[in-house]
């Protein structure tokens, strides 16, 4: 199998197909370390996929700051409000955070491990275009490190070369963007700027203003990325010398502004530059064709409010790499595995963009869905406890849970108490419903991350799956593969 791009799409999948023995090549046009936009993660990347692909471990060494939640300050009150992984002292377990990392240092992780795993990872290497035998592709054409105009043939291709390369095209079908989410990011570094008080120091802090949102990553205990993202209104906003525009920016923001008092910009290395980012959301109309595959920003983008790139990146790799490792291994056959790679990728996309839609309504409306959300989080309702816990249950690593009696008496009841957790945290006090959660796709989505993290714990012990679409697939045990469910 051939991959482009060794980005956390790229990196993850082959290390998912090459620990399965099967050979795998990497081509990366750039030299690793190198520069990347997105620093939040979440926790189900951490713990779910990056423990199934070998990286977990690695990633726990290098030291990166523990995310617990995310600070908002968003919609029309004023006081900002926090949501935790865990909010429940007793399930605060290793695997209800994530981690704000540099990226450049987080990618090489990643693409490290891509090669203890097995995968012949070549560097400086950039992909030209495709070889197609008919309706099939067949290979890649690249130049070498060396400038040498290259072909390599594999019986499958993988685009995860991002959202600046144009092999997406290969695939067939076009890309689509969203009409509704269109903005502009104009970013930077800075030192000593402020935290927020713990245990919310290395949290996520997100300030919406007159003409968009702030970020606000703290990356070490003195470095922070802070960006603008700008409706496309307001696009001239950020036209012009950047320092200016960032600065204009930051003074229209006056919690970002107060952050930001006593902070130095960095003007020199990686983190030296203010850098301007289109991010509008977009996906191509078709992630397959016979012998290619689009994962990972190459195949779709949503709104970064939510930290779900990376997420997507990886969780679309292990989606590809059952499918792959299960063709190449004759235990489905093509049509199905890609059948299901593209339902489940499709259906976790539009999850996210669904979730972000209400968000922005939620942010001209205070009745509707981020108010209620609000609400639900700063009171630490008895629900919230109870979905947080049982999240916490499902992906907590503590010491309690590695004990195989507990965690067979635990599982025993998983889903039941799971599905009556989300079915009372989809209701306010009074009864009624808050719609963001109980979106059916929404709380699918939630039972899904929640199995990704569970499988990555128990393997073998993990209870079997249903299928999620009709006819469809089940992972296997060890969440590698699918398995057609009867067999599972
Ligand atoms: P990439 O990380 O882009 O990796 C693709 C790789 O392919 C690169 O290394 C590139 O060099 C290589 N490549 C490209 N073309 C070729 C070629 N022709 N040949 C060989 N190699 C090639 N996500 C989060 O999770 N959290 C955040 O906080 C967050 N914030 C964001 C803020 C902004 C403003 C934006 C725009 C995005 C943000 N994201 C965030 C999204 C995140 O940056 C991406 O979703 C993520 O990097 C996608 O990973 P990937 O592996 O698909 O692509």
């Amino acid at each position: 199998m051939a991959v482009v791009g060794g980005g956390p799409a790229g990196s993850t999948l082959a290390a998912l197909v090459a620990k399965q023995g099967h050979r795998v090549v990497v081509l990366e046009k750039e030299n690793f370390p190198r520069y990347q936009i997105g620093e939040s993660l979440l926790p189900s990347t951490i713990h779910g996929v990056c423990r199934l692909s070998g990286a977990a471990d690695d990633l726990a060494k290098a030291g990166f700051p523990l995310k617990r939640g995310g600070t908002f300050r968003w919609g029309a009150r004023p006081e900002p409000w926090t949501f935790a992984f865990s909010v429940s002292p007793r399930m605060a377990g290793p695997t209800s955070v994530a981690y704000q990392v540099e990226r450049s240092k987080f990618d090489d992780i990643l693409l490290k491990n891509a090669r203890k795993q097995g995968a012949d990872v070549r560097e400086g290497c950039s992909v030209r275009g495709v070889i197609e035998e008919g309706e099939r592709v067949r290979g890649l054409t690249y130049a070498d490190a060396d400038g040498n105009e290259r072909e390599i043939r594999a019986r499958y291709v993988v685009d995860a070369s991002g959202n600046k390369s144009r092999l997406h095209n290969k695939v067939g079908g076009t890309r689509e963007y969203s009409d509704f989410f269109r903005s502009l990011a104009l970013f930077g570094y800075f030192e000593n700027g402020k935290r927020m008080p713990e245990p919310n120091r290395f949290n996520i802090l997100c300030v919406a203003f007159e003409s968009g949102w702030f970020w606000y990553i703290p990356l070490s205990d003195t470095l922070t990325s802070v960006g603008a993202v700008v409706r496309r209104e307001m696009a001239e906003k950020i036209q012009g010398d950047p320092e200016k525009a960032l600065r204009a920016l930051i003074d229209e923001c006056p919690m970002i502004a107060d952050y930001l008092s006593d902070a130095t910009r960095v003007t020199e290395g990686q983190y030296g530059e203010i850098r301007v980012r289109k991010d509008y959301s977009y996906h191509h109309t078709t992630f397959t064709r016979p012998g290619m595959m689009l994962v990972g920003d190459a195949a779709c983008f949503v709104d970064p409010v939510f930290s779900s790139g990376v997420h997507l990146a990886t969780y679309s790799s292990l989606l590809a790499a059952r499918s792959l490792n299960s063709v190449l291994e004759g235990k489905v056959d093509e049509d199905a595995a890609m059948k299901e790679f593209e339902s489940r990728y499709r259906r976790e996309y539009g999850v996210f963009y669904e979730f972000l839609v209400s968000f922005y309504e939620m942010h001209r409306d205070e009745n509707s869905y981020f108010w209620q959300a609000k609400k639900v989080t700063a009171n630490s309702e008895p629900e919230l406890q109870s979905f947080v816990e049982l999240i916490g249950g499902v992906s907590s690593g503590e010491q309690g849970l590695m004990n195989t009696e507990a965690l067979s008496e635990r599982l025993a009841d998983n889903s039941e108490e799971f599905a009556t957790a989300v079915e009372k945290f989809a209701a306010n006090e009074d009864g009624s419903s808050v719609p963001l959660f109980s979106s059916s796709v929404v709380r699918n989505a939630m039972q899904e991350a929640g199995q990704v993290q569970m499988r990555a714990l128990l393997g073998e012990d993990a209870e079997p799956e249903t299928p999620m679409f009709p006819g469809g697939l089940v992972s296997s045990p060890d969440g590698l593969y699918w398995l057609p469910a009867t067999t599972a």
